[in-house]
């Protein structure tokens, strides 16, 4: 869609970690109303509906993926089934009557239990600040015999994960975030997939008490919904006045969090 310069001026004005997500819902609104080119005029018609759709928070919940799914090269995984399926268990468990018996007043958008996906490590859609969030992830393993030593692998890495030997490439664990780019680049087929699913992180938050989320395990698409199940039941059970996941964890402790969450 075609922005006037005086509108994209004023979203400007918008902080930079949102601005992506505020353009694409003002992207979303103004189609709708069969607009082609956004003047300043529509983007504050635009702003004040979702000002008043977020602070309305009606459904409880929000479920939102990156713009990987719209062909984004660095996409490790294709969500849109997926994202469906955690947004149906949203809505089957209850979400939004849940939390108005517990918060006792007009639900805000800071209160919605907020599921963020991401299709690489990159994470552009924020999902560290979100309760359920993913990323598509692949794991790998190095075929030393298959190997030519040509170093591709080793520049690619923006991680420095690689160190290239003369046994082949060595990839450290712990510092490759799993984006796929040595897989890619090598011309070889020496460096192998073993894992292509998503990493699943709990409780993250802005709000007074910011918290990023934290890591809980690598998961295929199944299991990740075994794990939402799970977190949501923990939810229910500990939350007191319809607060973030993240509280709910700083309170029982991660350690413990983390046993019951296990699926
Ligand atoms: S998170 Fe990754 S796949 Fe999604 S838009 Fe960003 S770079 Fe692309
Ligand atoms: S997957 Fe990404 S971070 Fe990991 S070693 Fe390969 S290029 Fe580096
Ligand atoms: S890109 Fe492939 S062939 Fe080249 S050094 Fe890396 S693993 Fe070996």
């Amino acid at each position: 869609m075609d922005w006037e310069r005086e509108a994209e001026d004023y979203l400007k004005r918008v902080p930079f970690f949102v601005r992506g997500k505020v353009k694409k819902e003002v992207e979303r609104y103004l189609s709708s109303k069969g607009i082609e080119k956004v003047t300043l005029a529509d983007l504050l018609e635009a702003k004040q509906v979702l000002v008043d759709k977020m602070s309305q928070a009606e459904r409880g919940y929000e479920v939102f993926g990156c713009f990987g799914m719209d062909g984004c090269p660095h996409a490790l995984t294709s969500s849109q089934e997926l994202l469906k399926k955690l947004e149906e268990i949203l809505e089957v468990e209850g979400i939004i009557n849940f939390l108005k018996d517990k918060v006792k007043g007009p639900l805000k958008a800071h209160h919605k239990f907020k599921v963020g996906l991401a299709e690489c490590p990159n994470a552009c859609s924020q999902i560290q600040i979100t309760d359920f969030c993913l990323h598509g992830v692949v794991l790998l393993e190095v075929d030393p015999k298959a190997c030519t030593f040509c170093g591709a692998c080793e520049e690619v890495c923006e991680e420095a994960a690689i160190t290239l030997t003369d046994y082949g490439p060595i990839i450290k664990e712990e510092i490759c975030v799993g984006c796929g780019h040595c897989l890619k680049i090598c011309p070889k087929g020496a460096i192998k997939e073993t894992f292509r699913g998503y990493k699943v992180y709990l409780g993250g938050k802005l709000g007074r008490h910011p918290r990023l989320a934290t890591f809980l395990g690598h998961a295929t698409p199944e299991e990740t919904i075994k794990i939402l199940k799970a977190v949501l039941k923990i939810y229910k059970n500990f939350n007191q006045k319809g607060e973030r996941l993240g509280t709910i964890i700083e309170r029982i402790g991660w350690d413990k969090f983390k046993k019951m969450v296990k699926v």
